[in-house]
């Protein structure tokens, strides 16, 4: 429980309109999309970066424990206050859009902005931004950038890290820092900027972001593939990114999956199918297109596709990916218990992971239904139980356990974008050595010598 002259010092900081410790309120700010709550002791809603400073600086002082929060749509527990302390919620005052400078084709946003507000603003003067989370609508460029956001569109464009040109950030003693430039190239120093990615609030508090934009593609054409065996299509995915064309998109989705889609929307999809494979392609020229779906239908049929679908209108587009669209609410047909995990391995390893999960569903007697992003790699691997029966419950973790040693040992990661925060940190162990995360200590020391800042996160302490 945080004192009240702590309080009252917050109060002078931001004003009495910028601060919540009712309970209501804090029970509000406990949850983001694990389940799992933990109350904190104040809700701060800084106005600018001058107050995030103060804040830091009164808290470091003080060693009160800060967790940086955006839309709080993390799976794994990054903005959970799970020590307690300050939440300091970027989402109602630092959402602005600063800049679009068109020349240098760069967005300069605050933390709080929405990712698909970013993208609507500009795609409005012709250009993009092209991470795509399922959480586009609601997730900020800030939780993006802190866990290292990636979407649909990764086969091709990349993840939030290949956009970052520059940030401000405060660091936890107050000091504000400015990391990476609006260039292209930048080699002076140390990349602070790419150890700030993907840190999940842990080393310092995003205050402003330095995007790269692109030209938007004016066409985009979606075909599915209908395989017989998942090995089958796994293995044509990197086949087809490895054919000298690269799709926007391929996503997947396994018998289970397509099953489960199938029993919850009854779209007549093919329940007996090994896998499907959904894929978009895009550029500027119709024949570009057309090339490059015949190459895909090409590698598709040479690896075992039966039927090669290629919408010709939005609306048939969307009934595509209907199926893909809709995979992950539609698993609770198979228990109320979901482990969701986002393991990624290098492509070609695909169809020995898949092999490996449905050993390991085997094994244990449980349903692993998967689906994802697989033309980066990234599998969402889904144990699903009775979360009711505690025995059963234990059981998805073993069979978890044995999802991560099976992508380490075919020189994967725990995770391609939902972070470690909480729900990962117990696995850092089987992914690095001692060494390893003595360096990760080493780091997070440097920058928070007094352990404030989103302290317990990413297995550090
Ligand atoms: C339905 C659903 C679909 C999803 N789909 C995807 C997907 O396709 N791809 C994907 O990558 N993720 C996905 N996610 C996960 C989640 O949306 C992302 O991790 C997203 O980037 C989190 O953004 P947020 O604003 O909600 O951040 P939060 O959950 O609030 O925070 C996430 C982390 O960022 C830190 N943080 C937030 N703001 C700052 C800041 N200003 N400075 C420092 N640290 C900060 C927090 O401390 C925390 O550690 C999905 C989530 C849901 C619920």
């Amino acid at each position: 429980m945080i004192e009240k002259k702590h309080l009252d010092n917050f109060e002078k900081i931001v004003g009495s309109e910028n601060i919540y410790s009712d309970k209501a309120h804090l029970i509000a700010y406990s949850y983001d999309a694990t389940r799992e709550h933990f109350e904190p002791d104040a809700v701060l809603f800084p106005r600018h970066e001058q107050d995030v400073s103060d804040i830091l600086k009164y808290c470091n002082e003080h060693r009160i424990v800060i967790v940086p929060r955006g839309a709080g749509s993390g799976f794994t527990g990054g903005a959970l206050p799970s020590s307690g302390g300050i939440v300091l919620a970027m989402e109602k005052h630092m959402n602005k859009i600063l800049e679009i400078d068109m020349q240098n084709m760069v967005a300069i946003v605050q933390p709080g902005v929405i990712n698909m507000e970013l993208q609507r603003a500009v795609e409005a003067v012709g250009l993009f931004y092209p991470p795509d989370p399922a959480s586009q609508e609601y997730s900020t460029i800030g939780g993006n950038v802190s866990e290292n956001a990636g979407g649909m569109r990764a086969a091709k464009y990349g993840i939030t890290k290949d956009y970052v040109m520059a940030m401000r950030a405060v660091l936890p003693n107050g000091d504000v820092i400015k990391a990476g430039k609006r260039t292209i190239k930048d080699v002076a120093g140390y990349n602070i900027t790419g150890i700030l990615i993907a840190s999940e609030g842990t080393l310092a508090v995003t205050t402003e972001v330095t995007l790269k934009l692109i030209s938007k593609p004016k066409l985009t054409k979606t075909a599915m593939g209908i395989f017989d065996s998942v090995h089958q299509a796994m293995e044509a995915v990197y086949k087809t990114m490895a054919s000298g064309v690269t799709p926007v998109a391929m996503e997947f989705l396994d018998n289970l999956t397509i099953r489960a889609v199938e029993q919850t929307f009854h779209k007549g999809l093919p329940v007996d199918a090994g896998a499907i494979l959904v894929t978009d392609v895009d550029g500027n020229m119709d024949d570009d297109l057309d090339f490059q779906l015949e190459t895909i239908e090409r590698v598709f049929r040479e690896n075992g596709c039966s039927d090669f679908k290629i919408a010709q209108t939005k609306a048939e587009a969307a009934d595509l990916w209907f199926a893909r669209r809709n995979a992950s609410p539609s698993l609770s047909v198979y228990g109320s218990k979901k482990l969701n995990e986002d393991v990624t391995v290098p492509r070609s390893a695909l169809p020995a992971l898949l092999e490996r999960f449905y050993a390991i569903a085997e094994k244990y007697n449980v349903k692993i239904p998967c689906f994802g992003h697989t033309g980066d790699g990234n599998v969402h691997t889904n144990v699903m139980v009775d979360g009711k029966d505690p025995e059963q419950v234990k059981i998805a973790y073993q069979a978890i356990e044995e999802v991560f040693q099976a992508t380490i040992d075919l020189g994967g990661t725990l995770s391609g974008e939902h972070g470690i925060g909480l729900a990962k940190a117990p696995y850092m162990h089987m992914a690095f050595t001692d060494e390893e995360m003595n360096l990760f200590k080493s780091i997070k020391k440097a920058f928070d010598p007094n352990n404030i800042l989103n302290p317990a996160k990413m297995g550090l302490d």
